[in-house]
């Protein structure tokens, strides 16, 4: 079931409690304060230090497994900021790393997580934390968790925490998976939902924060889909620093939306944003850039 914003308040190690993001599918942000909270309990740990991360694990785990994490996560970190054009952001060095846990085992990580028995990772945005485990086959943990766990970071302190709808969120974690794999699924479910005529308005995308509870499984799938498209339109029809300037305008006092009308002014009118015209171009650009679309069309007959 799809749901969103579930924070688990969680001790960890007895030392502190923190705010925890589940993510991976669908879980959105905190939205707590700034400030870290790093009094980091080591016992139980072993720790690698990489130019921006502390790679804390498990003794025991395969010392290779902890060098793919380093060569990965240094990779994605230097991709994701280039991605989105966030040359404002923190630098995530000495003192100030990303610490990443890699548990022993599902379990491991499942019995000090506290989060929901799917969850495969999860970022604990104000304390700049990812958390994951160990595993044998580590295709879908660098490729899926830890470049969407640290798009999250990385997009939370890029605006300063301040709140964006959930899709959002989660559409730029998802954009920023590794090959645009998550875009060219997107891309297949958003061409048969058009197909079949259903297509979720943005303004319902929006605002659906308080709704995604209710959503079937269907209707779940299309939403992540067309999130994740929706910020591929943002950053593959502007000027990148058109994304860098709207993250900007959150981080230094401006809401969601006024960021947004700010840095799409294409998009407003009147003092709000213009759906009417945000939609139809959005739509063009799923069916100008979507490998399905004509497909599906055929299949319909149109
Ligand atoms: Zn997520």
């Amino acid at each position: 079931m799809a749901r969103t914003g579930e924070i688990a308040r969680i001790d960890l190690r007895g030392l502190r409690t923190i705010l925890l993001v589940s993510c991976v599918l669908f879980w959105g942000f905190s939205g707590q304060a700034m400030a870290r909270s790093r009094a980091i309990a080591t016992s139980g740990w072993s720790l690698f230090k990489a130019t921006h991360f502390n790679i804390y694990y498990r003794p025991g785990i395969d010392k290779a497994f902890i060098y793919k994490m380093k060569r990965y996560a240094e990779s994605y970190y230097r991709k994701i900021v280039q991605d989105l054009g966030l040359i404002r952001a923190n630098y995530w060095v000495w003192d100030e790393r990303c610490d990443i846990y890699i548990y022993a085992n599902k379990e491991d990580y499942l019995d000090h997580v506290k989060t929901q028995e799917w969850s495969e990772g999860a970022a604990a945005v104000g304390q700049r934390e990812i958390h994951c485990y160990y595993l044998a086959d580590d295709e879908h943990l660098f490729a899926t968790v830890l470049p969407h766990e640290m798009t999250h970071l990385l997009f939370y302190e890029a605006r300063q925490g301040k709140p964006v709808p959930h899709c959002i969120d989660e559409g730029v974690a998802m954009r920023e998976e590794k090959d645009r794999k998550r875009v060219y699924v997107s891309q297949y479910v958003v061409a048969k939902a058009f197909s079949e005529n259903k297509y979720i308005p943005l303004e319902r995308l929006f605002d659906w924060n308080s709704q995604y509870m209710k959503m079937d499984k269907d209707t779940a799938n299309l939403f992540y889909a067309e999130s994740c498209l929706f910020i591929d339109f943002l950053l593959t029809r502007f000027p990148k620093n058109y994304f860098s300037t709207f993250c900007w305008r959150m981080k230094t006092g401006n809401d969601f939306y006024k960021a947004f009308r700010l840095s799409y002014p294409r998009y407003t009118a009147y003092g709000k944003i213009d759906m009417d015209k945000l939609n139809k171009e959005f739509i063009d650009y799923m069916m100008e850039t979507n490998y399905y679309w004509n497909a599906f069309k055929k299949q319909v007959g149109y």
